[in-house]
């Protein structure tokens, strides 16, 4: 019966046939009254997974979000499903906000988007006091973990929620999946027991490469004219002046770009954003600053002109293409200069640490990422705890094979080199050993006299912490001590030692140019048109799509999205019921605009 009606839901609010990934078990984990923490990629569907419990359960849902301007988004855009949605945070007027009360205690309103400080604030928490709460949903909860790559302090209190309100049940969700993470989260949140669910990371329709800048405007403008001339895409560099400078290069060469960075006054960045997700061809040049609130659907290619300073920030930022699942691309470019700045930016923060030891540990993690010699998926999905054996076809490594060298034997001299001096040492001292360092940590602990001192000497510094990398990334050594960073040997070690295994790794500067060539072909998006023939109702669609939404003042994808229209031509629906069968069409956008688009339809 409940699974009838969560189903109903489904397809007569939002317009989808079927759940994806873990929403329906989590879904039926909350309704049971389960605390939940649940782990979808981003693109994945979180908001389903509260949005629909919300509506099945008396009372309201509150839902806390880091954003403002996302809530904004969230509220619009339930709206068009016929959902009652309001937000109560500090961007509202107090006659707005008096207004958006009184509907909740009129009892008009399912959804309630909250800012965490809002909700410990006192006014609001003697507010909450008076109405009945079914749920408490907390979105991008990773914000309150340390060990997530976005801690927020504003996010620490929200442990106080389960004291507060004892008798609700609790959904945390991210997209940041590492144990640690999750374990912290769920502590800090004091969730009793909770139910995990972990859906799959991978992301197939995303295409990886990653390449060695060399000339950083020419790659880019090569890699888009080759791939994505008429498409939306992000473009991310690690500083301000970087993303003006990008931003201009690429206006000269006739691109329609706009940048983004938390140095434009606030009115820029909203008419900024503003731009990106109302225009068609439209290529934002942005920090990381531009982030959490992006739901554009047909983002064909992110771009990285540097190196995020973590797996997690690497996956999150290229999991902004392809929400749609159409073939998309995930390009970076990256030096070693860009490991010096990101430690630098680190070592003069005054985070504490431990803190520091983490952020380094995620940014070695992120540099193997960089010089894996295998395939690129794999390494994340291996990365977020998701074993495969399969490597994937569809990224650069796999691609085009790089240039491989056998490591063998320099592995042997750094394991050798590990085991010599009781593994009780970290990577600097281990290569110092090996390149026959006179340093006195070296001879004072008779390191000198070992029969491994100066076997590395014909290697400079950074091919040894490059191998270093490898071989933690490889698990053939291991962080055994979390405090010092020592290494030491793992059960694969014995492998290499004797021989058995052959490593063989990336070389660093491979060429360009051949993959250049390749780059041409892979990772282009099937051409929309070709996918159902009929490209002029599909660009008919879109007209009105796009004049409903200008008159609207709102996203043409909050009208309908790219993947909707597709099936509309597909479909080509005659009359109400069929168009209720169109993906992403339910009972509110029937009302709101099925005339119209039958209209048009009708006219093919
Ligand atoms: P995130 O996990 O990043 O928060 P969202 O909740 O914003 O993702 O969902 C991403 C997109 O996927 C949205 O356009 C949403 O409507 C769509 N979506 C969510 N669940 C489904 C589903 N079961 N079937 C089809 N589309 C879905
Ligand atoms: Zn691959």
């Amino acid at each position: 019966m409940r699974q009838q009606q969560i189903l109903a839901i489904l397809k007569e609010t939002f317009g989808y046939t079927q759940f994806r990934f873990e929403q329906l078990n989590i879904i039926n984990s909350i309704l049971d009254g389960h605390d939940t923490l649940a782990i979808m990629p981003t693109g994945g569907g979180k908001s389903l997974c509260y949005q629909i419990p919300a509506l099945f359960l008396p009372g309201v849902t509150l839902v806390i979000s880091p954003l403002i301007s996302l809530m904004h988004d969230q509220v619009m855009n339930l709206a068009e499903y016929g959902v009652q949605a309001v937000f109560l945070n500090s961007s509202l007027s107090y006659k707005e906000s008096q207004n958006a009360k009184s509907r909740i205690l009129k009892g008009e309103v399912k959804i309630v988007y909250v800012s965490p400080e809002g909700i410990l604030s006192p006014a609001l928490c003697e507010f909450f006091n008076q109405i009945k709460i079914s749920l408490i949903a907390i979105d991008e909860a990773h914000c309150v973990s340390q060990w997530g790559h976005e801690f927020r302090k504003d996010y620490t209190r929200l442990g106080e929620l389960k004291l507060m309100f004892p008798e609700v049940t609790v959904v945390a969700l991210t997209a940041t999946a590492d144990a640690k993470t999750r374990n912290d989260i769920s502590m800090q949140l004091r969730l009793s027991q909770p139910n995990l669910f972990v859906s799959s990371f991978d992301r197939p329709n995303i295409n990886y490469m990653i390449l060695e800048r060399t000339d950083e405007i020419k790659q880019l403008d090569d890699f888009i004219k080759a791939n994505h001339k008429n498409d939306t895409g992000i473009v991310y560099c690690l500083s301000r002046d970087k993303v003006d400078r990008v931003a201009l290069a690429l206006k000269k060469l006739k691109y329609n770009a706009i940048a983004y960075h938390a140095g434009l006054t606030k009115e820029e960045r909203s008419v900024n954003q503003g731009l990106f997700n109302t225009e068609e061809k439209v290529i934002v040049v942005a920090t990381i600053a531009f982030g959490m609130g992006i739901d554009r659907p047909d983002v064909r290619f992110v771009a990285h002109l540097d190196l995020p300073k973590s797996i997690e920030s690497y996956y999150q930022e290229t999991g902004r293409a392809g929400r749609d699942g159409k073939a998309s691309n995930a390009w970076m470019i990256y030096g070693l200069q860009d490991v010096v700045k990101l430690s630098q930016m680190l070592e003069t923060t005054d985070a504490d640490e431990s803190y520091k030891k983490v952020a380094r540990f995620k940014l070695d993690c992120m540099l193997a990422l960089c010089e894996a010699g295998s395939c690129r998926r794999q390494y994340l999905l291996q990365y977020f705890g998701e074993e495969s054996s399969n490597t994937c076809g569809n990224c650069d490594t796999c691609m085009v094979p790089p240039q491989l060298w056998d490591a063998t034997i320099d592995a042997q001299k750094i394991l050798s080199t590990i085991f010599r001096t009781n593994q009780t040492f970290g990577a600097g001292h281990i290569i110092e050993v090996l390149r026959g360092s006179k340093n006195a940590k070296v001879t004072d602990r008779n390191h000198h006299a070992l029969s491994v001192y100066g076997i590395g000497k014909d290697q400079p510094k950074e091919h040894w912490n490059s191998l270093l990398r490898q071989l933690l990334n490889l698990n053939y050594i291991a962080i055994k001590n979390w405090e010092y960073r020592s290494l030491g040997l793992t059960n694969k070690s014995q492998e290499i030692l004797t021989g058995g295994v052959k490593l063989s790794l990336r070389k660093q500067t491979f060429a360009l140019d051949k993959i250049d060539k390749k780059e041409k072909k892979i990772g282009k998006s099937q051409s929309i048109e070709s996918a159902h023939g009929r490209t002029d109702l599909f660009d008919s669609l879109k007209e009105l799509r796009n004049k409903i939404a200008k008159e609207k003042g709102m996203p043409s994808y909050i009208v309908f999205n790219d993947k909707t229209l597709h099936d509309m031509c597909s479909i080509m629906p005659r009359n109400d019921s069929e168009f209720l069968l169109v993906h992403g069409v339910g009972q509110s956008k029937l009302e709101n605009y099925g005339k119209e688009f039958l209209e048009v339809v009708r006219q093919f």
